[in-house]
């Protein structure tokens, strides 16, 4: 099979059909028909294996989360996902793998309605790199600048969930029967928050997602900002998962540096909170509000229950 006979064999037809797409795979570029008074959001994520996956990882799962990784970027934007290009390097051609690959790439492409336009492959070490386009009305695009002293800070779902499930393959942390498909499912297929993210655009003053874990992705805000933030960790949301499987410090310690959860981070001004539950109640998605923006630019300070919470940062290594 050559280059040509792959991509047409699994890439010509991937996620949703959009109106919008003018040429999609197949000829030298993609033609994409961006609507009047909006802005296209770009983003790229690569996944190199043994970085960022297992070399063996299941390949659906790996199709599922490259989307997914690259439209939580979009999403943290407030930004609609719309198309997506895919360069891939493989060392062999891997019909099984390829197909399972492509079926976790269409399923996930479909549901946050985005397409797949184009792309390139080549062979060598195996790497997965997504380009991701999105498009928001114009101006109203949601940055990591806008946080204001005073602003509250929320986080959507629970935090940690994706590190514990990290931890349960490598055999380093047990989880009970009942929570392993949950803590699992967490890990290798994770969601991006996109509908909520478009809901927060009148409303949140900043907004990221979180790829690297709490602890050092928010320093991304207080400098962009130029704030700074105190953050209650007693209020940190965990699932019942986390809260079952761990003892306190092992819980804060993923909460805080577990990577991967594609949850969404945001600040509020106090004028727009009133208006967040009532707007954000029908996604579902639960919304925690874990401290508050302060003057004192670049300093992340950690409190329980009005005490300083000591606290040893050990970043989130990929794999
Ligand atoms: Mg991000």
């Amino acid at each position: 099979m050559d280059e040509f006979e792959l991509i047409s064999r699994y890439f010509s037809n991937c996620g949703a059909k959009r109106h919008d797409t003018g040429i999609g795979v197949g000829d030298d570029a993609a033609v994409l028909q961006v609507r009047d008074g909006c802005d296209l959001v770009i983003t790229t994520d690569t996944m190199v294996a043994g970085t960022h996956f297992f070399p063996d990882a299941d390949p659906r799962a790996l199709g599922h989360k490259l989307v997914a990784v690259n439209v939580s970027d979009i999403a943290a934007m407030g930004a609609e996902p719309a198309w997506l290009s895919l360069a891939i390097t493989l060392p062999s051609i891997d019909e099984a793998w390829l197909s399972a690959f492509a079926a976790g790439l269409h399923e996930t492409a479909e549901y946050y309605n985005c397409q797949l336009v184009g792309g390139d492959t080549t062979r060598g070490p195996m790497s997965l790199t997504m380009v991701a386009k999105g498009i928001v009305p114009r101006g109203k695009a949601i940055t990591r600048s806008g946080a204001k002293v005073g602003d509250y800070i929320y986080v959507t779902g629970t935090l940690g969930d994706a590190a514990l499930g990290l931890k349960l393959c490598q055999g380093l942390h047990e989880v009970s029967k009942k929570h392993q498909t949950h803590i699992l499912q967490r890990f290798h297929f994770p969601s991006a928050r996109v509908a909520l993210g478009q809901a927060l655009r009148n409303i949140a003053s900043s907004a990221m997602d979180l790829s690297d874990g709490l602890y050092s992705d928010i320093q991304h805000i207080l400098k962009r900002s130029g704030v700074g933030a105190s953050i209650d960790v007693s209020r940190l949301p965990l699932s019942q998962a986390v809260k079952d499987s761990c003892d306190n410090a092992t819980a804060m310690q993923l909460a805080l540096s577990g990577g991967e959860d594609y949850e969404l981070l945001f600040t509020v001004p106090e004028a727009k909170r009133g208006s967040l539950d009532v707007l954000l109640s029908p996604y579902g998605i639960a919304i925690t509000c874990i401290g508050r923006i302060t003057g004192v630019a670049g300093k992340l300070e950690l409190k329980q229950a009005e005490q300083p919470f000591n606290y040893v940062h050990s970043g989130f290594i990929h794999f």
